[in-house]
């Protein structure tokens, strides 16, 4: 039997030689009502030669201990093959069952049978009535047959449902063990709420769940609320001991929420709860036991801690040696230099070279503290980066004329094209000088004589990429991976070529500081190139662009504001106030004539200008701007700890557009700030004092310059 199809009449044992005293009434019924000897069920099966009788009454022996007939002696047959019934008065004259051997063997003459189903409705059989003598059956008894054969279907049909029924119990006995067996594996406590927050089949699930501390509580109908509740009050949460119902209803709220938590036994196990919702609304809860997870987690996180402290200690430790390193060799390569200039004209030959000697040295050491310190100050987080819009041509030229000497002492030549355009990195100048020195030294220290180091800036998508390419020894393929790695200086420990091999780690270190990215090809013989690609500073190139076209505008996307400022933590102050506004970028100057080149570069939208200046006054500083035709119509705010009300008067009178008096009013301030830009949106600034601003008169030494 397959288990989607119906059942047969074997499976509901209809077959088994088992009389079934339903069916037994029933052929006794209908022997009684038609007064006939014999009365049978018969199931016909023709593949097996046979027509077998479920029930059986009046059969002359051996066919009634047999329980069937071949099909030689079957008229039942007949009822199968029609599915309808079949009325014989007398067999001996009837053209169908004459020649049947139940005529002759067994005697049958009048014969009256109506069609029986199997459970899946297929006529299998018929219920019929016989008798050894001629009988005219008359319709009214034709028709009773027909409803006690629909009886007996009845009854078949009836024993299929109950089969199919035991059949799907039986199933999901075997379904819920194998559920209980599951659930026993998970290593966990399962329990599952219904819609409305009641426990659900406590009893049949709940008995294979390991629910040591809940086990008390498990009752069919609890809450989850009951639950947490008596939970926290068993005191076996660690957790839950000092405020058991504050905790509790903790817990319910983040259950409430969706959230897993995790709860501490006192016995020092930690456990976490997963909660998931079930098609009908209700949820499942999870708890397992996490404290192998927790203590591994809570482990790593102490030892990344000690990990921490203990570099922390070690970059303090390299910087203030370092510090203390640099006071003593800045004495002996002072007095190295001054026995080096010989003045009395006293040393020999030998004592000049050991003179060098120790200067060479000196400077030599000076240099690896310098280094040491940065790289510690990198891992220990101090490193501090101004970050701007910085000419990578000019970055470049400035190291080539550095290195130039070195070099040409060197036999090495090197090249750059200087007649490209120009790219703009977002960089700290001084840093990224640093990093373009080290790669060039190196390139002209691992050269050959007549060797060739060239330089290449490009544009890689994002990025400025500065390539040092030389054709000198190479690395070798074995060694590259320690190239970043500090102090490994890859076998040429014992060369002639100084280093100390910690130039390349605080490379890579500051271009990462700086967002950036360092690398290198390299092939042993024949030469390596390492580049560094920093990200391109876009603003800063369309403000550029924008100053060549003679535009007067902010930076791209935004305003800017240029602060003219000598002191440091000033600085820092408005650094912080613009980041407060939004899409304004500050350029700072630390004098009046920067100042004055930046406001030409970057056009800013306002200048705020402090008038205690080194050199150049803010005064000055202000009559210049005015006289220039970048500048002449841009805010300018004085900011100055000159606040006496004659000095106020007197700076609106020189063309101020506002004089904010130190200590700074962050409000009056960032008032000023947002007023002249709405001024400068909307075309036009007129100073406070009324000065007329609009009419510009260009400085004698300035007229040349105006195109
Ligand atoms: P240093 O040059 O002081 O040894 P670096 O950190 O700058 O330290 O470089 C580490 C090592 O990488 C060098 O010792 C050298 O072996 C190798 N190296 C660096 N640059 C080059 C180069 N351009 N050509 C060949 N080898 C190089």
């Amino acid at each position: 039997m397959s288990s989607t199809s119906s059942p047969t009449l074997y499976d509901i044992g209809l077959m088994a030689n088992a009389p079934d005293p339903e069916l037994d009434r029933l052929t006794r019924l209908a022997a009684t009502i038609f007064g006939a000897p014999v009365a049978l069920v018969s199931i016909v099966e023709p593949d097996k030669d046979r027509q077998y009788f479920a029930s059986a009454l009046g059969l002359p022996e051996p066919w009634a201990t047999r329980r069937q007939t071949p099909m030689s002696h079957s008229f039942c047959q007949h009822v199968r093959a029609r599915k309808e019934p079949l009325v014989i008065g007398d067999a001996r004259a009837h053209p169908l069952v004459q020649a049947n051997g139940a005529v002759t063997d067994l005697g049958v003459v009048a014969y009256l049978g109506a069609p029986i189903c199997c459970p899946n409705d297929e006529v299998v059989g018929s219920f019929c009535v016989i008798d050894e003598e001629p009988r005219d059956w008359s319709d009214a008894q034709v028709a009773s047959l027909v409803d006690l054969a629909a009886a007996v279907t009845g009854r078949i049909q009836l024993l299929g449902s109950l089969w199919t029924k035991d059949r799907a119990i039986a199933e999901a006995n075997r379904f819920e063990r194998l559920l209980g067996q599951a659930f026993a594996a998970i290593p966990g406590r399962m329990l599952m709420f219904d819609a409305d927050g009641r426990l659900a089949v406590p009893n049949r699930v709940g008995r294979y769940v390991p629910v040591e501390e809940f086990t008390p509580l498990i009752r069919e109908g609890a809450t989850l609320s009951d639950l947490v509740h008596s939970l926290a009050a068993t005191g076996v949460v660690l957790d839950a001991q000092a405020d058991p119902e504050g905790w509790a209803e903790a817990q319910l709220e983040k259950y409430r929420s969706g959230e897993g938590t995790t709860y501490r036994h006192a016995d020092g196990r930690v456990f976490e709860v997963l909660q998931s919702k079930t098609s009908d609304g209700g949820t499942v809860f999870l708890t397992h036991d996490v404290t192998e997870l927790h203590d591994a987690a809570a482990a790593a996180e102490e030892a990344r801690a000690v990990a921490e402290t203990a570099n922390q200690a070690k970059s303090e430790f390299l910087a203030r040696m370092s510090h203390e390193l640099r006071t003593p060799l800045n004495a002996i390569i002072g007095f190295g230099q001054m026995l080096e200039m010989d003045r009395q004209q006293t040393l020999t030959g030998d004592q000049k070279e050991y003179a060098e000697h120790i200067i060479k040295s000196g400077q030599h050491l000076l240099s690896l503290v310098a280094e040491v310190l940065d790289l510690a100050g990198i891992e220990a987080g101090r490193l501090k980066l101004s970050i701007e819009p910085v000419s990578a041509k000019a970055a470049i030229s400035d190291v080539l004329k550095i290195m130039a000497p070195v070099a040409a002492k060197a036999g090495v030549s090197l090249r750059f094209d200087d007649s490209q355009p120009d790219l703009q990195a977002g960089a700290d100048v001084q840093r990224l000088r640093q990093v373009l020195l080290n790669l060039v030294s190196n390139a002209i220290k691992y050269s050959r004589a007549d060797g060739m180091v060239a330089i290449e800036l490009t544009r890689r998508d994002d990025a400025v990429r500065v390539a040092v390419a030389d054709d000198g020894i190479g690395i070798e393929a074995g060694q590259q991976k320690h190239l970043f790695t500090p102090f490994s200086r890859l076998g040429q420990e014992n060369s002639a070529i100084e280093g100390v091999g910690i130039g390349l780690a605080l490379s890579k270190s500051l271009v990462e500081a700086m967002e950036g990215e360092i690398g290198f090809e390299s092939e042993a013989g024949t030469g390596s190139t390492f580049w560094i690609d920093l990200p391109a500073a876009r603003e800063a190139e369309a403000a550029l662009d924008a100053a060549e076209a003679e535009a007067i505008g902010a930076a791209a996307g935004g305003y800017s504001l240029l602060y003219v400022e000598d002191n440091p933590s000033n600085v820092r102050l408005m650094e912080h106030l613009v980041a407060t506004l939004d899409d304004v970028r500050m350029y700072a100057a630390p004098s009046g004539s920067i100042g004055l080149d930046l406001a030409r570069a970057h056009r800013p939208d306002i200048i705020v200008l402090d008038l205690n200046l080194p050199g150049m006054n803010g005064t000055e500083v202000l009559r210049q701007l005015k006289a220039h035709p970048s500048s002449w119509n841009t805010p300018v705010i004085a900011l100055t700890a000159a606040a006496m009300p004659n000095d106020v008067k007197r700076g609106l009178a020189a063309g101020f557009y506002r004089y904010i008096t130190k200590p700074l009013d962050v409000n009056a301030f960032l008032a000023a700030v947002s007023d002249a830009l709405a001024a400068r949106q909307a075309g036009g600034v007129q100073a406070a004092g009324g000065v007329d601003t609009a009419s510009y008169r260009p400085l004698e030494s300035e007229r040349r310059d105006i195109r």
